[in-house]
């Protein structure tokens, strides 16, 4: 479920820059909570990290966090957001090239990756694609999935990719 307050409504103007995304918690709080050391270096991954909607990759994360510490590595941002993941407040969005792009968005939502540019953007949760999809899947087919492998499936995760069309 959500840790923080959904994210407003895209703002087509923004166009990727900061907007701020978890103001309802302290962030130290919210590491606290997850059993997470704040560290500068963690606190100021995970804002920026909150602050942008690219889904930046951790290079990224590094050039936005370089100019607020004074001694931040590579290395540093890539074990942060590896702590981060792994108590569920960031998740890792794996691409087709071995990269991995950031998403402070936990909450269940579609992205549509862009091939020319490999940028990603999330669909609206208004949409509802997800819920719509599992509606679609053939019910047999889940069934045989959940009797094989003995779970119960709940959700999708699919990654719509696209290309911009050409304005006129
Ligand atoms: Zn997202």
């Amino acid at each position: 479920m959500l840790e923080h307050s959904t994210p407003p409504a895209a703002d087509p103007a923004s166009n990727g820059q900061a907007v701020p995304r978890c103001d309802c918690e302290s962030t130290e709080r919210l590491f606290a909570r997850h059993g997470v050391r704040c560290t500068r270096q963690r606190r100021l991954v995970y804002e920026s990290l909150c602050s942008c909607r690219t889904h930046p990759t951790a290079e990224e994360i590094f050039q936005l966090v370089q100019p607020a510490v004074d001694r931040v590595s590579l290395a540093t941002v890539y074990n942060s957001l590896e702590v981060l993941c792994g108590v569920g407040l960031v998740q890792k969005i794996p691409m087709s090239n071995g990269c991995c792009r950031f998403d402070a968005d936990t909450s269940t939502h579609m992205h549509i990756r862009f091939r020319d540019t490999a940028e990603i953007v999330d669909v609206p949760d208004e949409l509802e694609v997800g819920d719509r999809i599992m509606e679609l899947l053939p019910k047999e087919m889940l069934r045989e999935i959940e009797r094989r492998f003995g779970v119960r499936v709940d959700g999708v995760s699919i990654q719509l990719l696209a290309r911009r069309r050409k304005p006129g």
